[in-house]
């Protein structure tokens, strides 16, 4: 089943990149579809506070976020389709973009569908989570002051969140389950280096504990001997990798070998012209709601102006 009409654009992704995407080129009168997913939102959806997005100046949860950034692309026309995208078609033109046995065509596409934190697989994880539980130590460390904490992993993310939860916690345990460190030479330095930073090496979490409201520590397991152990803490920070959305353009476009969007520098245009690229998507680095927005502006802008420089300069 095929719909008829042929969209200018099709957004396909709804966290802070693709809605901000949205509001510039709806303001751009582009009439865009946004193919938000069946949980719309992104991660800012399981975020309680944000302190450090621009204009709010006493923060805002996350959900409550979205929710004002949706109203907003809505207001300039953005229509939304609450469905996943189940396979895309870029070497066919309009772009074909099915969603089940539907298929929408657009003659441009912006994909801002993010990238998820990875999750040790504990069922208590997911049930602690924002009760203790994070995924963000630049989100969420602030709430943890003067108390312990722990992170686990051993890239340069877990350096950096460790490092940078040292400002606001009184200790951080850094638990690694070898002694082998994919961190860089210089960040895994720093972090020795840090007296608040406790290495526990060759360890696994074994289970997030609880008192049903909040996680009040972790069972931890010594790989080397086999010594079960737990330990009291007030906050647990994942930082083993994150997973970027892009399974369903696998083969289709450029990717980096951890399956990042490739995208031409300083711009968000992907390999194929007409296709951009936004947000979390795209980038494994910053990972900011904040710099997610701002890639949403950057594509909607290069779609805009790649609009403009085809032969017929408009956008149908
Ligand atoms: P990495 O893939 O580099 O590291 C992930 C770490 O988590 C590894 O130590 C891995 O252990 C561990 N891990 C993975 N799965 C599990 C699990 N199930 N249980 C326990 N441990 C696990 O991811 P990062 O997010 O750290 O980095 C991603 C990229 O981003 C890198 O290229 C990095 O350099 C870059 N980056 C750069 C920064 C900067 O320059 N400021 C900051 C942050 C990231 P093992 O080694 O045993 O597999």
């Amino acid at each position: 089943m095929s719909e008829n009409k042929v969209e200018s654009l099709i957004i396909i992704g709804s966290g802070p990149a693709g809605l901000s995407a949205a509001i510039y080129s709806a303001r751009a009168r582009m009439e865009p579809l946004m193919i938000e997913g069946e949980e719309a939102g992104g991660q800012l959806m399981t975020t309680s506070e944000v302190e450090n997005f621009p204009g709010f100046e006493h923060g805002i949860t996350g959900p409550d976020l979205i929710a004002t950034m949706r109203k907003q692309a809505e207001r300039f026309g953005t229509r939304f389709l609450t469905r996943n995208v189940t396979k895309v078609e870029f070497d066919k033109r309009p772009f074909q973009v099915h969603v089940g046995p539907t298929v929408y065509q657009a003659n441009s596409i912006i994909i801002s569908t993010g990238a998820s934190a990875k999750y040790l697989g504990l069922p208590t994880e997911k049930q602690y989570y924002n009760r203790g539980v994070s995924a963000c130590a630049t989100c969420d460390a602030a709430f943890f002051k003067d108390v312990e904490v722990g992170v686990v992993g051993g890239g340069d993310t877990a350096m950096e969140e460790a490092s940078f939860l040292t400002r606001f916690a009184s200790k951080v345990y850094l638990f690694h389950r070898s002694e082998n460190f994919k961190a860089s030479k210089i960040m895994l330095e720093r972090a020795r280096k840090n007296p608040k930073i406790e290495f526990v090496m060759n360890t696994v979490i074994e289970e997030v504990l609880g008192d049903g409201k909040s996680m009040t520590g972790l069972r931890l397991k010594n790989i080397i001997s086999g010594e079960v152990s737990e330990k009291k803490l007030q906050g647990f920070f994942l930082a083993i990798g994150h997973q970027p959305n892009t399974k369903i353009f696998s083969g289709i476009l450029d990717m980096n070998e951890a399956g990042y969007l490739k995208t031409k520098p300083g711009t968000t245009f992907t390999n194929i012209p007409g296709v951009f690229a936004a947000g979390d998507v795209q980038d494994p680095h910053y990972r900011q709601a904040i710099t997610a927005a701002g890639s949403g502006c950057m594509a909607s802008l290069d779609c805009e102006r790649w609009f403009e420089a085809q032969e017929e300069g408009s956008y149908v």
